[in-house]
């Protein structure tokens, strides 16, 4: 067995999350392959304690100090594993520390399609499953073939398929009946040489059209106009605090949303099995949210379900802020928001 990494006590992780909060881990370490993980999780100090499973920290609001150990996922690699000539795809592994948007780049060097609308999603590619993460018309779970994981309670090494998964909107096992009990150090995609390319999605086709590409965009064309309208319209964690989106955007009942569409002739909506999405951001501004400010924390100007931290606010003072905001708007619309961040 591999050694185990230091334990280092005490450490700030204010440059560890992109909210900017300076909460303190009691333990941290790093690891950087799966038998250091296992040799960590061996120690009776990490055994007897609460564990958190560290990526990029940008989707994770800290309320308080971590009295337990902050373990961090520095495991990298980056190859194709297998090519089917046949169908034009290939297999791609990714260690799980890897940064996700360095993902979608290596894919886009070897020519392979499928997560080019997923460029610049902050964080790494082993809590990319975690959520479904998605943008712009695409999530994980379209390329997504198996991950390795392994369990916290017996250090072994797991495979899990697409369907063991169990993804859903911003949803996965790991966040449900599964949740804390794996660590995942490697994710397998399937990409695509054939390219069908999504260009349907919000302004892709404007953007692409701006850039002077009219007809057929390749897979590095898309990537770079879901940049440019990323960087236009998200703030950026290096310039403001934040996590991107705090809420998920809720799905309601086609009654309720007829309700209020009777109500509110302007609501958006978008069908999903069994009802209709609603933009929490829209929700959130006709309440009034939009560009307030307490202090150092408040609700970004330009997008409504961002929270932001102007500097050196606290989390907790964030999370009473998404509780307000939730319960705005059960009062005005009588919807349930639901944080899409993870709270600590
Ligand atoms: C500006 C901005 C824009 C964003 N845009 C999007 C977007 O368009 N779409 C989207 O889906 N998300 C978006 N996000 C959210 C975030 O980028 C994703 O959720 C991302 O996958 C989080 O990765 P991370 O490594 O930072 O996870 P962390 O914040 O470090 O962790 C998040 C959760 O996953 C757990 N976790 C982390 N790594 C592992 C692991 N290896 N094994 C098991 N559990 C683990 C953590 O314990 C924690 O509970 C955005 C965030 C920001 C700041």
């Amino acid at each position: 067995m591999a050694s185990a990494p230091a334990l280092e006590h005490h450490v700030s992780l204010l440059p560890y999350n992109t909210f900017g909060i300076d909460a303190k881990a009691r333990l941290f370490a790093r690891f950087r392959s799966v038998e250091e993980l296992r040799a960590l999780l061996a120690l009776p100090e990490v055994q007897q304690t609460e564990k958190l499973v560290l990526g990029g920290g940008s989707n994770l609001l800290f309320t308080q100090d971590f009295d337990g150990v902050v373990l961090k996922n520095e495991i990298t690699g980056l190859e194709i594993i297998a090519q089917d000539e046949a169908q034009d795809t290939a297999l791609v592994r990714a260690g799980a520390g890897e940064s996700w948007h360095g993902l979608v780049q290596y894919a886009l060097s070897q020519n392979l399609s499928g997560i080019e609308n997923l460029s610049l999603i902050p964080g790494t590619v082993g809590a990319a499953p975690l959520q479904n993460i998605g943008a712009y018309g695409a999530e994980l779970k379209d390329t997504f073939d198996h991950l390795e994981a392994v369990e916290i309670s017996s250090g072994q090494l797991r495979t899990f398929t697409h369907e063991q998964c169990g993804f859903g909107y911003r949803e996965s096992v790991f966040k449900g009946p599964l949740r804390n009990q794996y660590i995942v150090t490697g994710v397998v995609l399937q990409l695509r040489r054939k390219h069908q390319l999504n260009v349907s999605y919000g302004a892709i086709s404007t953007t692409l059209a701006d850039m002077g590409i009219e007809t057929e965009p390749t897979p590095h064309d898309v990537s770079e106009a879901v940049i440019q309208i990323r960087r236009s319209k998200l703030p950026d964690p290096a310039q403001i605090g934040n996590a991107g989106s705090f809420f998920k955007n809720p799905e309601i009942s086609q009654a309720k949303y007829d309700e209020l569409k009777a109500q509110y002739a302007d609501l958006p909506g978008y069908p999903v099995p069994g009802g209709v999405k609603v933009p929490a951001a829209w929700l959130i501004e006709q309440c009034g949210w939009k560009g307030r400010r307490f202090g150092a924390h408040g609700v970004h100007d330009r997008q409504a379900l961002v929270l932001v931290n102007h500097g050196g606010a606290q989390g907790s003072a964030i999370r009473d802020l998404a509780h307000e905001i939730i319960a705005s708007v059960r009062e005005k619309f009588g919807v349930e928001l639901h944080p899409e961040v993870n709270i600590l």
